[in-house]
């Protein structure tokens, strides 16, 4: 459903809508709220409402702080377990404006909508569906988060051992009041590893459904005394969270990557998307793998990838392409994680590929092996490279590409880079645990 203004301010009156939480994103794709009471409602549709951008981590300097937000309202919807008392809260997902009345370069939101005009004005629709894993830890006595699990259950187990799977249920139900559309929910490999499916949608709708998913899971959660986290790595030696991203265009309402003629049945398109992709996944690796944590997720062992270069059978490599074909056919990118920035993650994935489109990119041959078997010289021979190790590799990969600083324009792309440094250098410092059993004794 696509609401307009006055579908939103009916609405309000019918459920009895107390106060709208405003939301967007900051650059780290942290999720942002101003709550205000609903007399404010139809100031802020007409996008009056004005903030202190100067408080949000990489947005402005001091001097330039007023910013106003535009709420979008196809968005509008209810938050369902607010209740139906004093506090029912509803939410609108806003884009960010200067006070001049344009869109501000440093509002995600805004950065993935100019890539997908690009893609449009190439006669393309971008669909992405998304598939997030998270943790579901126990709690401890005074309600901090642990990193106990609570179940011993595996992989699409079934027998309902934990009050993990009555969260996810919950999660589930209430993601469809809020109109999400769920297509599948499993308990993954991990103990209280957890993985929710939504179907796939254009890649504004993608990005906001994956901020405002991190955010009922956690709420959902919480409910149940259980934590939810989408750290990518929480717990050494198993598996970690994964965001997998299925992408495909759609021209004329069709699927642009089909075509049954060819091999593979895949189309050029589809090729030089993946073309595209393979050739810019070191530089867009800082932004789809934001954290330090996430290079400790891409290594060899747990279903994530190390490796770039792409398969129809298995699932070692950065992308797949799944055996669905006609109006299902896409590209499954492995590497993301539910730390990103999702509008951003959107953003330069779907600019990579269509530079693969534009210069008609051509991949390297599909790798059906298992990668991970391979020697060293057989993935030199095949051009076989791999992802970056480190954060601070991927961002200066990152660093060395004009395609990224194009996709993100230069405020995001300057500023991801600084706060990212900054945490880099933070951490490279600290002297672990691993480092003081591993030498403190030893020399
Ligand atoms: N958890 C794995 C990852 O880190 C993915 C498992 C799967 O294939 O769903 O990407
Ligand atoms: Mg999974
Ligand atoms: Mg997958």
């Amino acid at each position: 459903v696509k609401h307009t203004k006055e579908d939103v301010l009916n609405l309000a009156k019918k459920w009895d809508v107390r106060f709208i939480r405003l939301q967007f994103t900051d650059i780290l794709g942290i999720i942002k709220n101003v709550d205000i009471p609903v007399a404010q409602l139809e100031k802020a549709l007409d996008g009056e409402l004005m903030f202190d951008g100067s408080s949000i981590e990489g947005f402005v300097r001091i001097e330039e702080s007023d910013m106003l937000l535009k709420p979008d309202p196809s968005t509008f919807t209810l938050f369902p377990w607010a209740g139906s008392d004093k506090y029912t809260t509803a939410r609108l997902i806003c884009d960010v404006y200067t006070t001049e009345g344009n869109p501000f370069i440093g509002c995600p939101r805004s950065v993935l909508k100019k890539v997908i005009k690009e893609a449009e004005e190439l006669g393309y629709t971008f669909h992405v569906g998304p598939e997030p894993e998270f943790f579901l830890f126990s709690t401890d006595d005074k309600g901090r988060a642990t990193t106990q699990t609570h179940d011993n259950a595996g992989y699409f187990d079934l027998s309902p051992v934990d009050k993990g799977e009555e969260a996810r249920k919950e999660i589930v139900l209430t993601l469809q009041d809020m109109g999400f559309e769920i297509e599948a929910s499993h308990h993954e490999v991990a103990p209280g590893q957890h993985e929710i499916d939504f179907k796939y949608a254009d890649g504004i709708s993608t990005a906001d459904n994956i901020a405002t998913f991190r955010f009922v899971v956690r709420t959902i959660a919480q409910k149940h005394g259980l934590h939810a986290s989408f750290m990518p790595k929480p717990i050494f030696g198993i598996n970690g969270s994964g965001m997998h991203l299925h992408q495909s265009l759609f021209k004329d309402g069709k699927n642009a990557f089909y075509d049954p003629n060819k091999s593979h049945q895949l189309s050029d398109d589809a090729l030089h998307f993946i073309g595209g992709l393979i050739e810019n996944a070191r530089s867009f690796t800082a932004i789809t793998n934001p954290t330090i944590n996430s290079y400790k997720r891409l290594v060899p062992g747990y279903e994530a990838p190390v490796y770039i270069a792409w398969s129809e059978k298995n699932r070692s490599p950065l992308l797949r392409v799944p055996a669905r074909r006609g109006i299902g056919t896409r590209v499954e990118l492995r590497s993301p994680d539910p730390s990103c920035n999702p509008y951003l993650a959107l953003a330069v994935s779907l600019k990579a590929g269509l530079d693969g489109i534009k210069n008609k990119t051509k991949p390297p041959k599909p790798v059906d092996q298992n990668i991970y078997e391979m020697s060293q010289g057989e993935r030199i021979e095949q051009g076989i490279h791999s992802l970056p190790s480190s954060l601070e590799e991927a961002l200066f990969e990152l660093e060395s590409s004009v395609l990224m600083e194009e996709a993100l324009g230069q405020h995001v792309y300057h500023n991801f880079i600084a706060a990212k440094r900054i945490e880099w250098g933070l951490y490279s410092r600290q002297i672990s645990k691993w480092e003081i059993e591993q030498y403190l004794t030893t020399f």
